[in-house]
């Protein structure tokens, strides 16, 4: 798609204008690094480092940088070549080299390289975005609450609006995908266009020795020597315009790519992270962090750490078995021991003390002018008693949301007769997951998951969820006294024709189908209904009063914020450099070679390629040395701010070329979710010349290379 559809840049620069003379003549807080790429003319960003026009970067009317960056999944990626090649983490691709892989062909475990496009393995599930176009639709949105409106009418009115706005935006902007994002709760919307890819393919992977070294034991920990890295490929039809998978599409040709710079980034160097982070949570309040705190998080530590080493165990026995869970186990175990990090950072860094701070002088300024006071005098309280109402339930619902969250075979269940319930209704009226643009994409994942199940895992995940229920004196719901095997032997859920044939049933035939899951499913699902507009009620609620909440801090800052991280393009920028996490405590900002050699020990998941072992002691570096180092750079740590979502961000220098690809944070930064802070906030990058080192010289894909231009 060419950047054609100028109205909306029109309206979004007339719409920027007029907002730098409102209130975005107000600075921005120091503590805020994810901006929107309509703020990087404003950062002041050459004097920090940025050696290219910032208009290269962004501009909203020609083609720039940021058309070298999409989205991949839950990931970034960047175009790497003029013919489609994206260059994203080993993790971000996981799922694809699982997929791929089979016990004769183990991907995962030894690799994958295509020699040629013919050989590039179709990844189905996965999708890649491009942002091209993004405008203001916040009064449109907000036209939708009307004066009386309950709480969940306005979660309603405003959905739909959303809803509204993006399939008009579709329509008139054939093959492209829209979305409304809300930017801040309750008060600002943006409508974003994406080129949509759904032809994405797996084109080089390093074995997970690599691509994962040191596994879970060293994932959100520096120094880290993890070669987290995956080259992938976006196809169009022969036309450009997006296409499912077919042998005949071709390479998507990219308005821009990134040039590789192979000398990439070294200590004090001037970085800056285009991506798209997923979620962060700096906007609220001291009552939502303690929640966090007391309640959220140690529930997911819990049930995450048994359910991982439930699937681990079943894996170690079963190398086809693990083949169908290691994507999952390790999604569950990057985000366990992230929150571990948070817990630990929450405590460690009083961090909600801090807020109740801030949140008192806030109080104080409201209750000078009885004006203020009026309108906004119980809102903190407002927001607090929310949290506290959740906290009192919180426990009993996720166990039974988790029902069918975790177990595979209920989620299966649950979602063909949701579905079937949903698409008897108007298009705009159904839940987002089941409107004509997202059923195919819903039906797909639900084929995919299908394919992973593995029963006896999904029978001992039951059972534990179950337990954990009765110590809470809950019987599981609705069981209709059938057992666990039972249920498991009375359904064909597991069979790809049954399940296909499911989703093309209305609600009565599913009712009439002797299946014992889709029965249990069916007679839950009023429950989980009750649940969803509850939940929905909350979010209008908070909704209301966090729009408020930032209107009065704008008040008493006089400062403009940066929108919490929501998936939407953002930048941040900063410096390659160490930290100490604790006293006498200092940590440099990069690893060599020689590190991983030094961390090898033969036993997961520190086991290193012998290839690599004979290249290191026989010193063939060959162009990808470290002049100073004289080694090959591994990582690198550097101080933006950054989240899940970033993951696959490329690193780049300040002429805007690419020098390495982030894949985590230091442990201590794990609470960059809540609260960014110069001291303990790192992210962590493979170096450009590990990529390239173990691409070329390693595994000899010189083919790559000479793609890159290089
Ligand atoms: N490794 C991280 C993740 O996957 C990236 C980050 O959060 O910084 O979530």
């Amino acid at each position: 798609m060419k950047r054609k559809h100028s109205y909306f840049f029109t309206a979004f620069v007339f719409l920027n204008a007029l907002l730098m003379l409102l209130e975005y003549s107000r600075p921005l807080t120091a503590d805020e690094g994810m901006f929107p790429v309509s703020e990087i003319a404003r950062l002041n960003l050459r004097a920090k480092g940025l050696e290219m026009e910032p208009a290269d970067v962004f501009n909203a009317e020609k083609t720039c940088l940021i058309d070298g960056i999409c989205r991949v999944n839950g990931c970034t990626g960047s175009f790497v070549s003029p013919t489609g090649l994206i260059i994203t983490n080993h993790h971000c691709a996981y799922r694809a080299i699982q997929s791929a892989s089979t016990t004769e062909d183990d991907y995962l475990r030894d690799g994958f390289q295509a020699k040629n496009l013919q050989q590039e393995i179709a990844s189905p599930g996965y999708t890649v975005r491009v942002t091209e176009s993004f405008r203001d639709v916040s009064t449109e949105v907000l036209s939708a609450v009307t004066e009386g409106m309950s709480f969940l009418e306005r979660t309603k009115g405003i959905d739909r609006r959303r809803k509204e706005i993006e399939k008009r935006a579709e329509a008139e902007n054939q093959g492209t995908r829209a979305e409304v994002a809300e930017m801040f709760a309750g008060k600002t919307y943006v409508l974003f266009l994406y080129t949509y890819i759904k032809d994405v393919r797996l084109v080089f992977a390093p074995p997970s020795s690599v691509g994962n070294f040191g596994g879970d034991v060293d994932n959100w920990e520096w120094p880290r020597h993890t070669g987290d890295f995956s080259f992938m490929r976006a196809y169009v039809a022969p036309d450009g315009s997006t296409a499912d998978y077919s042998p005949d599409n071709v390479p998507y040709k990219p308005k821009r790519f990134i040039q590789v710079a192979p000398n990439g980034a070294n200590e004090s160097d001037y970085v800056m992270l285009l991506g798209y982070p997923g979620r962060t949570a700096r906007h609220k309040t001291a009552s939502f962090l303690e929640y966090e705190e007391n309640v959220r998080l140690p529930y997911i530590v819990d049930l995450y750490g048994r359910q991982i080493e439930m699937m681990q165990a079943a894996g170690e026995q079963d190398r086809a078995v693990a083949l169908k869970l290691l994507s999952r186990i390790r999604s569950l175990a990057n985000t366990e021991k992230r929150s571990r990090g948070q817990l630990k950072g929450l405590k460690r860094a009083k961090i909600v003390d801090s807020r109740k701070a801030s949140e008192n002088k806030l109080q104080s300024f409201i209750d000078q002018d009885p004006e203020r006071q009026a309108k906004y005098g119980s809102l903190l309280r407002d927001i607090d008693g929310v949290y506290a109402s959740m906290s009192l339930k919180a426990v009993d619902e996720a166990n039974f949301l988790n029902l069918r969250l975790s177990n595979q075979m209920l989620r299966l269940a649950y979602t063909v007769y949701d579905a079937a319930v949903e698409r008897q209704k108007d298009d705009l009226e159904r839940e987002a997951a089941y409107m004509d643009r997202n059923i195919d994409q819903t039906i797909r994942r639900s084929v995919l998951l299908q394919k992973d199940l593995d029963v006896a895992t999904d029978k001992a995940i039951l059972a534990d969820l179950f337990q954990r229920m009765a110590k809470r004196q809950i019987t599981p719901p609705q069981l209709n006294g059938i057992s666990i095997d039972q249920l498991y032997e009375g359904s064909k859920l597991g069979d790809p024709e049954f399940l296909k044939k499911c989703f093309e049933s209305t609600p009565e035939d599913l009712k009439g189908m002797d299946d014992a899951f889709l029965q249990w499913a069916i007679r839950l699902h009023s429950d989980y209904l009750a649940m969803r507009e509850s939940s929905k009620k909350r979010e209008g609620q908070l909704g209301q009063l966090y729009g408020e909440l930032i209107s009065v801090k704008q008040l008493f800052q006089q400062t403009s914020f940066v929108p919490d991280a929501n998936a939407t393009l953002r930048m941040t920028f900063g410096t390659v450099r160490g930290y100490s996490p604790e006293d006498a405590v200092y940590k440099s900002p990069a690893t060599t070679l020689s590190g991983v050699i030094a961390k090898t020990t033969g036993v997961a998941p520190f086991i290193t390629p012998q290839k690599i072992i004979d290249m290191h002691s026989s010193r063939d570096f060959g162009e990808y040395v470290h002049p100073r180092l004289n080694d090959v750079p591994i990582a690198i740590l550097y101080d933006t701010d950054t989240t899940g979502g970033n993951s696959g961000s490329p690193v780049l220098n300040g002429k805007g070329e690419l020098v390495g690809v982030n894949f985590d944070r230091a442990f201590e930064a794990t609470i960059n979710d809540f609260a960014w802070n110069t001291n303990y906030s790192r992210s962590i990058g493979v170096d450009i010349r590990y990529v390239l080192w173990v691409t070329d010289k390693v595994y000899g894909a010189k083919h790559l290379i000479k793609e890159m231009g290089l």
